[in-house]
């Protein structure tokens, strides 16, 4: 049945019905968070169908995730039925993609193309630097991809570039991304950022193919508009046609909804350059504001106000609601990470009994996906039902996994998936040719894999290129070097820190300049964390002398505490343990599930709202990240990202920080996040504000006995030392110093970095940190406040 037109319009407020029933020039609704944009967007969607008379199949809307086209799709469905399957409802890319099968021909492309993934891309572009002879130690694959990337999200294409080329780097950029395309073109594949740029080509190129597309779509619709950038909006312009170039065909009608105050991704080229000048790029547009909120508290919004009007330049818009002032905003500092995780848990354990909560009522936010780790662990052991957004799980990933192996080789030579697994990973010259004419060996002389390249280096294996012996011969003392150390009984993260090391695994991610392989380093950092834990835990059973008690009982076939084959064990075990399917059995494979506890970045939880937000890791160097922390525009954009945090919140929010937090296996004193203070202090309530450590013990200092309880009777048999009441986090050999005043120049010791000088200073107070360069150990950057492992000498 046809909705009547009231309907649609009952529930809006009198400028929400403005934005929906606007006709004819473009619109653009710039409003606050929780304001009704999405709403509108998708309501107008539906008054278009059932009051102007368009069709679906003329309507095309465009919003940032697949997870949200297909709930915009579906809520227009609910209002108009099912005609509204004729609708375009995706992403960008997903839409372009569908016009480029069609269109592929006139490109000289078939329709039957691959589309490239950044590793894919970073593959191509390496053999393509290969073959120009430009050096990797100078040029990294993955520098050269996101200069390519760069020159694609601006359009600028291969020519162009060649001809643009101002410098060294950018000579060598040009002449890359020449051959890169040349290649992609051969393998009839489009990389992610060839999707928008090459649908622009097409358009511009071919007038008859964009009269086409101007001609179908009369409705272009956008979400999240501060969140495009040059090459996304200059398709949004061809895709809706201008007065001048359209003759006889009146330019597509326009909506756009976006806050500037939300556009986190800058480093996509995102730019809110594309709201502010809306105005001017297209003549004629019509601003609608929305200041009525109609998802959060005044609590949460006041505190997201307070915190996002401290950044420069913009402009002030008020968010108000009429729901009431609602909770307090809680707040809780933890001793260390696993704290703040119990804490997290044994809150959401409370809200749950309670009846204030279902689990799905919750998401938990972090900075970067690392961080998901501790509170898989304890959800894990609550037995709490959660699930993880975006970000592979913790043992999942690459990375991980690649350390894993090279361990498991390490405890069993004979594991030879582990061991074909890391043969050249980084790559060392042992090609697919070489590692089939081992296997192929090995299975004729009935001996294991890891025998076969014992073979190898005597030169027993025939067919085996002169090259790729050497390769397997330096394979081979490696493993032998690293078999030593496992031989002297060395700690396990010390292992891993000599795998990360003499493999030269870390230095190659380490150069890298794709945020991905950042965050792959912060999940070895994690692993190492991981392992060193494992072993302080061990000691602790073990007692001082790391003897251990008589009365624990060392069965034959379980491995000896503390051990390398433990560690692994262990890991598996956490590893299985993930992948229980959540007991509600009601995963739609989306975030938002019935009776799961939603972890994710920030990032991710964008246009998102859960009635309960806890807010984890607020602290200087984490969120806002530490490469903010000097640098005036980025910090404003994480202040963007903590508004985006606070308003997903609809009635409570919590933030927690952690008084210390690992990292690369050793403690870090971390400062509260400036974003703290903030918050206006009458709309927090502290659970907690200092440690327990003082006062002996967890919740005695005022603070949360739920969480404390939640722990303390469920949580027995924790791998992390730190967490003990009344002793001190840091175990034995830790120095306690003062905020260190350090210069460029000066020379320091680190217990575990080693000798190295001060390369660059930034930040005050303690705020202070200071880059150091450590020589073999690398570029390293610290904060100086509390107890720093490290003495200026
Ligand atoms: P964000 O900036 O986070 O993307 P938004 O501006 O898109 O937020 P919506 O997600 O559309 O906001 O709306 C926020 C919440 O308010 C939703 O639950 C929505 O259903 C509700 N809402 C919006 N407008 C109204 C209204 N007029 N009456 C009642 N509820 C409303
Ligand atoms: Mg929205």
């Amino acid at each position: 049945a046809k909705p009547r037109h009231a309907d649609l319009l009952d529930d809006l407020n009198p400028a929400q019905r403005e934005a929906v029933t606007h006709a004819g020039s473009p619109l653009l609704v710039v409003a606050g968070a929780g304001s009704g944009k999405t709403r509108v967007l998708t309501r107008r969607i539906a008054y278009l169908l059932a009051e102007r008379d368009v069709h679906p199949g003329q309507i095309m809307a465009i919003t940032f995730t697949n997870k949200a086209a297909a709930e915009m799709r579906e809520r227009v469905s609910d209002l108009v039925g099912r005609r509204a399957n004729a609708m375009w409802v995706s992403t960008f890319h997903s839409m372009c993609v569908r016009i480029l099968r069609r269109e592929a021909k006139t490109l000289d492309m078939s329709s039957s193309f691959s589309i490239y993934d950044s590793d894919d891309t970073k593959r191509l572009i390496t053999l393509v630097a290969r073959d120009l002879d430009i050096d990797p130690k100078k040029y990294a694959a993955r520098t050269l991809a996101i200069h390519i990337s760069n020159l694609k999200n601006e359009l600028i294409d291969p020519d162009k570039a060649v001809a643009d080329a101002g410098n060294d780097l950018e000579r060598r950029v040009a002449e890359v991304y020449v051959e890169y395309q040349r290649r992609l073109n051969q393998a009839n594949a489009f990389d992610f950022d060839d999707l928008i740029m090459r649908t622009v080509e097409l358009l511009q190129t071919f007038p008859d193919v964009a009269e086409y597309y101007r001609r179908r779509f009369r409705h272009v619709l956008v979400d999240e508009y501060q969140d495009t950038n040059h090459a996304q909006y200059t398709l949004i312009r061809e895709l809706v046609g201008t007065e001048e170039n359209e003759a006889e065909l009146e330019p597509a009608e326009l909506c756009v909804v976006g806050d500037a105050d939300q556009s986190i991704y800058a480093f996509r080229g995102a730019t809110i350059r594309n709201i502010e000048e809306f105005e001017r790029d297209f003549p004629n547009a019509r601003t609608v504001l929305l200041e009525q909120n109609y998802r959060s508290t005044q609590t949460i919004l006041n505190a997201a106000n307070a915190v996002i009007a401290r950044n420069p330049n913009r402009r002030a818009k008020r968010l108000w609601t009429d729901s009431g002032d609602g909770e307090k905003i809680v707040g809780y500092v933890a001793d260390n990470e696993h704290d703040e995780a119990a804490f997290v848990a044994g809150e959401i354990d409370a809200l749950a009994d309670k009846g204030e909560a279902d689990y799905s009522d919750v998401a938990v936010f972090y900075r970067t996906n690392n961080q998901s780790r501790v509170f898989e662990e304890i959800f894990i052991r609550l037995g709490l039902p959660y699930k993880v957004v975006g970000g592979v799980r913790f043992y999942e990933r690459r990375e991980v996994r690649d350390m894993l192996a090279y361990l498991r080789v390490l405890a069993n030579p004979e594991d030879t998936v582990s061991l074909r697994r890391v043969l050249n990973v980084p790559k060392r010259g042992i090609g697919d040719r070489a590692e089939a004419v081992i296997a192929t060996y090995a299975e004729r002389e009935r001996i294991s894999f890891a025998q076969a390249l014992r073979g190898a280096v005597n030169g027993e294996v025939p067919l085996l290129n002169p090259r790729s012996a050497k390769a397997i011969t330096g394979f081979v003392e490696l493993m032998d070097e690293l078999g030593e150390i496992v031989e002297s009984g060395a700690e396990v993260a010390d292992i891993l820190e000599a795998v990360l090391e003499r493999t030269g695994y870390r230095a190659e991610l380490e150069e890298s300049d794709d945020p991905q392989d950042a965050s792959r380093v912060e999940n070895l950092t994690e692993l190492v964390t991981v392992a060193r834990e494992f072993t302080e835990f061990t000691a602790e059973v073990a007692g001082p002398d790391g003897e251990l008690p008589e009365a624990v009982p060392v069965d034959p076939g379980v491995p000896e505490p503390g051990s390398l084959p433990a560690f692994l064990e262990r890991v598996s075990l956490v590893a299985d343990a993930d992948s229980i399917p959540a007991a509600d059995g009601g995963d739609d494979g989306e975030g938002h599930d019935a009776g799961v506890v939603t972890l994710m970045t920030v990032h991710t939880a964008k246009g998102l709202e859960y009635p309960v937000v806890f807010g984890t890791g607020w602290e200087d160097g984490i969120f806002p990240h530490m490469r903010a922390l000097g640098d005036p525009t980025e910090l404003a954009e994480e202040r963007r990202l903590a508004y985006v945090a606070i308003t997903r919140a609809r009635k409570r929010f919590y933030v927690s920080r952690s008084m210390v937090r690992s990292a690369w296996g050793q403690p870090q004193m971390n400062p509260a996040s400036r974003f703290l203070d903030e918050l206006p202090a009458d709309l927090v309530d502290w659970r907690r504000l200092a440690p327990s450590s003082s006062s002996g013990g967890f919740g005695s200092s005022g603070g949360s006995p739920r969480a404390a309880t939640t722990w303390g009777s469920r949580g027995g048999g924790s791998s992390s030392p730190s967490r003990s009441a009344g002793t001190s986090p840091f175990g034995k050999g830790w120095k306690d110093t003062v905020a260190l005043k350090l210069d460029v120049g000066d020379r320091v010791s680190h217990d575990k970095y080693g000798l190295g000088t001060v390369v660059a200073c930034d930040g005050a107070g303690p705020r202070a940190t200071a880059t150091i360069d450590f020589g073999a150990a690398g570029k390293v950057r610290l904060m100086l406040i509390g107890s720093v492992p490290m003495v200026k000498l």
